[in-house]
C-alpha cells in the first residue's frame, strides 16, 4: 500500500531519490514468515521506514544529494541501518536532502528540491525535507533524519510531524556521511511521539564503532511516551527565543501549547539564555569549518563523480580534482568550504574557530543554568511555517536564520523534540512546539511531548 501510495504522490512530492521496491518486499514477506512460523519480534518488526540519503546503505545508491557521490553504492551499513535490519522493518528507499546537509528547504538538493505536502508551492524544510515529507504525504509511517542544526525538528515544525534529535552520542554516527561530526545526530521523523520514541530505542544505544557514542543504555523514552505525565514538571519559556521574529500565528499556537501543558500539571517558568543570541554565528563559524575538513575526502579518487580538466592532456590528480569538486559540489557547497577554509587558516584561527568554541562553551553554560530551574525548555521551533520556494535562496543569512531555535541544542550536545502545535491563522500551515532537555534525558521530551497529542 506504501509503495503504491509513493507511485501515487512521489511524482509530486519528489521525497525520495531512490525508492528500494524489491527489497522492501522481500523484507516484508520475510518477516511475515517467520512471524507465521511464530517467532517471536520485535514491535517494530515489518514496519517499512525511509531514510535519509546520508546514511549509508549495503547495496543501495547514497548520495547525500551530491552529483559528486552521484552512483556511489556502500559496500556497507551505517549502525543504524544495521539496527533497523535486525529489528526486521523493511527499507523503502533513501529520501531528498539539501547536498551534504546544508540547508533548511531541501532546494540545495542537486537532484530538485522536495516539495510540502500541505502545499506544493512551499519548502517541506531542511536539510531533511525528503524525510519530514515521506511521513506527512503518508509514504512511510517512519523515517530517518540526521541533525546538526535543525534539519530534523525544522522540517518536522513545517510538515506537521514530530522530529527528535538525540542526546548528541545517543545514536551511533558511524556510517553517517559527516557534514560537522561534532554536532551531528541522527534520530526519528514520525506522525506520533510514541512512535518517535519507538524507533529512538531501536536505532539508540552505544556502539563501539562511534568514538562519541555514549557508553549508557537509551533512556526510558518509550515508558516516558506511554505515561505521558508532565505532574510538576517545570516548563522553562527561553526568553530569547519567543516574540520579537516569530511569526504571530506560530508564537500564537505556542502559547497555546504551553498553556494545554499546564492545563496537563505542569507548572511555567521563565528562563533567559543569553548566550543564545551568539548561537547562529558560532555555528556557522564551527560548521562550515568541520564541514571542510569533512568534505576533503572527496577527491575525485576514493568516490563517485570523476571529471577530467577540458582541454589538458594528461592532467595531473590536482587538476582532476578540481574540475570534479568544481563540477560535482553545488554553490552552497562550496561557500561553505571556503568559509571553513578560511576560518580554518593559521592567523585567523583564534579569531574566528576559537572565537566560536568560546561561544559554544557559554552557550552550554546558559543550557546548565536553565535546567537548575527547568526541567526542560520550550520555545517555537522555527521562526515562521514553510516559506515559499526561492524566498530564501538567493540570501543566504535569511536562510540561516530558520535555525536559530534549534542550533543551540546541537551546540551543547543536548536533546531536542519537534511536534505539531497547531495551523497558523495567517495561512493554515503547520507550527512547530520545541521540546529541549539535559544530556541523556532524553525521555523527558518524549513525557512532554505525549502529554501535548
Ligand atoms: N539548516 C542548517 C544548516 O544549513 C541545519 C543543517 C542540518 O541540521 N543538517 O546548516
Amino acid at each position: 500500500a506504501l509503495l503504491e501510495r509513493t507511485d501515487a504522490v512521489d511524482g509530486d512530492v519528489h521525497a525520495y531519490l531512490h525508492v528500494d521496491r524489491d527489497g522492501a518486499l522481500a523484507t516484508a514477506r520475510a518477516v511475515d514468515a517467520r512471524r507465521k512460523a511464530g517467532e517471536e519480534l520485535h514491535a517494530l518488526a515489518g514496519v517499512p521506514i525511509a531514510v535519509k540519503d546520508v546514511m549509508a546503505t549495503q547495496g543501495l545508491p547514497t548520495t547525500c544529494g551530491s552529483r559528486i557521490l552521484e552512483g556511489w553504492v556502500p559496500p556497507y551499513d551505517a549502525t543504524l541501518v544495521t539496527r533497523l535490519k535486525a529489528a526486521g522493518m523493511p527499507i523503502l528507499g533513501k529520501t531528498n536532502m539539501d547536498e551534504f546537509a546544508m540547508g533548511s528547504s531541501t532546494e540545495h538538493s542537486a537532484y530538485g528540491p522536495t516539495r510540502n505536502p500541505w502545499d506544493l508551492e512551499r519548502i517541506p524544510g531542511g536539510s531533511g525535507g525528503g524525510s519530514s515529507a515521506v511521513v506527512a504525504s503518508f509514504q512511510a509511517p517512519l523515517a530517518i533524519g540526521t541533525d546538526t542544526g535543525g534539519s530534523i525538528r525544522q522540517p518536522a515544525a513545517v510538515t506537521g510531524t514530530v522530529g527528535t534529535k538525540p542526546t548528541y552520542g545517543g545514536v551511533s554516527r558511524y556510517g553517517l556521511v559527516a557534514l560537522a561530526s561534532s554536532l551531528d545526530q541522527a534520530g526519528p521523523c514520525t506522525r506520533t511521539v510514541l512512535d518517535a520514541a519507538m524507533l529512538h530505542e531501536v536505532i539508540g544505544g552505544h556502539d563501539p564503532m562511534d568514538s562519541t557514542s555514549i557508553d549508557a543504555p537509551v533512556p526510558a523514552v518509550v515508558e516516558a511516551a506511554r505515561r505521558a505525565d508532565v505532574t510538576g514538571m517545570k516548563i522553562g519559556i527561553v526568553r530569547e527565543l519567543t516574540g520579537d521574529g516569530f511569526q504571530p500565528g506560530v508564537q500564537a499556537r505556542f502559547d497555546e501549547s504551553v498553556q494545554h501543558l499546564v492545563d496537563a500539571g505542569a507548572e511555567v517558568v521563565e528562563v533567559s539564555c543569553p548566550s543564545f543570541t551568539a548561537a547562529l554565528a558560532a555555528y556557522y563559524l564551527i560548521l562550515p569549518s568541520e564541514a571542510s575538513s569533512n568534505l576533503a575526502k572527496f577527491d575525485a579518487m576514493r568516490y563517485g563523480l570523476r571529471v577530467l580538466p577540458e582541454g589538458v592532456t594528461d592532467p595531473s590528480a590536482e587538476q582532476v580534482m578540481a574540475a570534479t569538486r568544481d563540477a560535482g559540489f553545488g554553490d552552497e557547497v562550496k561557500r561553505r568550504i571556503i568559509l571553513g577554509t578560511y576560518a580554518l587558516s593559521s592567523g585567523y584561527y583564534d579569531a574566528y574557530y576559537g572565537s566560536a568554541q568560546k561561544v559554544r562553551r557559554l552557550i552550554a553554560d546558559d543550557f546548565a543554568k536553565a535546567f537548575e530551574t527547568a526541567d526542560v525548555l520550550v520555545s517555537p521551533t522555527a521562526p515562521t511555517t514553510a516559506f515559499r520556494f526561492g524566498d530564501k535562496l538567493d540570501d543566504p543569512m535569511a536562510m540561516y536564520l530558520n535555525d536559530i531555535a534549534t542550533i543551540p541544542a546541537n551546540l551543547a550536545g543536548v536533546p531536542g523534540m519537534s511536534l505539531p502545535s497547531g495551523l497558523a491563522d495567517e495561512d493554515g500551515l503547520p507550527t512547530g512546539f520545541q521540546i529541549l532537555a539535559p544530556a541523556m534525558a532524553d525521555d523527558r521530551l518524549y513525557a512532554a511531548g505525549a502529554a501535548l497529542e
